[in-house]
């Protein structure tokens, strides 16, 4: 049997809208999610603005969003992970298994994956923000009961960050710099200091998300627009910085990233941007590893464990949460970083 559930879909670039989308019952392996929270993303406010980013474009509508927290509510034959009424964080990522790369043990790369709300693939993978999904039990992870769905939508940006911290290595006593601090750099700050770093540097452009990494516990905040020349302490004697990640996209900050790490320093690249120069002769000479990181595997139901146990905080990070009726405006607002970090749709 199937029926009709409202979703916040992209036609085009600013041409989104509420429509109807069919839910089937849920197959055996199966489970139905009824959706609480989804989290907007970077990624969806680059459908929204620009109808895709780099090559990839929306060419059919797609239901956005992959940062997705709800209740089961139905369940296929089978299934013994989570029960009717389980709260859930939804991992919107789902490898075939059996490519090259599944069969590596690198499940991110999958030659098949399938995101939510990504329009890499034609068909494109249709998006969690809907008032019911259907995905399969793996995918929906237990919070407990006493985790919000605010808190547990964050699940997914936070898994990102923790992969990217992972790709650093330990980081315990290191000196640290986060380059842009949007979500997921501020996440990288929360998941950097939980795993030990000794000090943590921000530089964003935007004011008030410099003030939100100073509250959730960065050592310092440096607003590069207003001080172009703030970093420049941080390059002498070859450097400061043990490890960087850089967050912004902007090669102008990864340029400043390869002048501020030590000798033998690690710089993880989280940031897509376009392509960018680098000075490679600064990478040579100075040893520097540059690190790309990309998505996440495991970490996810690491983030959700964190999360529940409270030893990540990211109640900081939440702007505002806006009704889906109103998908327009919660995106309006997302865009704009003098008034929002992160931005969740409510579909209760
Ligand atoms: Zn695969």
């Amino acid at each position: 049997m199937s029926s009709q559930v409202k979703a916040v879909i992209i036609h085009s670039a600013l041409d989104l809208r509420l429509g109807d989308v069919p839910l089937l019952d849920p197959g055996p392996g199966e489970v139905e999610v009824t959706v609480t929270r989804g989290g907007i993303c970077g990624s969806d406010l680059h459908y929204y603005h620009d109808g895709g980013f780099g090559a990839v474009r929306v060419k059919e509508p797609m239901v956005l969003g992959h940062e997705i927290a709800g209740t089961v509510s139905a369940l296929g034959a089978g299934v013994t992970s989570v029960k009717i009424g389980d709260k859930v964080a939804v991992n919107p990522s789902l490898a075939c298994g059996t490519c090259r790369y599944c069969l590596k043990g690198l499940p991110a790369h999958c030659l098949q994956m399938r995101f939510y709300g990504s329009a890499m693939r034609f068909p494109h993978v249709q998006g969690g923000f809907r008032e019911k999904l259907v995905c399969t039990a793996a995918q929906a992870v237990p919070t407990g009961d006493a985790t919000p769905a605010d808190l547990a939508a964050f699940a997914e940006p936070l898994a990102v960050c923790l992969h990217a911290v992972r790709r650093a290595g330990p980081l315990a006593g290191l000196r640290v710099l986060v380059t842009g601090c949007g979500p997921i750099g501020a996440l990288t700050v929360l998941a950097a200091k939980h795993a030990g770093a000794r000090e943590i540097v921000v530089t964003d452009i935007a004011a008030p998300a410099l003030a939100i990494a100073m509250k959730i516990g960065a050592d310092g905040a440096l607003n590069t627009k207003d001080a172009p020349d703030g970093l420049d302490e941080y390059k002498l004697d070859k450097g400061y910085f043990d490890v960087a990640f850089e967050a912004s996209g902007n090669g102008r900050a990864l340029a400043d990233a390869i002048a501020c790490v030590t000798p033998r320093g690690r710089i993880v690249q989280i940031g897509m941007g376009g392509d960018v120069a680098i000075p490679l002769g600064q990478i040579a000479a100075k040893e520097i590893e540059l690190a790309g990181t990309f998505r996440f595997y495991e970490e996810f139901s690491w983030a959700v464990d964190l999360l529940a146990k409270r030893e990540i905080d990211v109640a900081p990070l939440l702007s505002a949460t806006i009704p889906f009726s109103n998908a327009r405006s919660a995106f309006e607002l997302a865009s704009d970083r003098s008034r929002a970090m992160k931005v969740q749709l409510a579909f209760d």
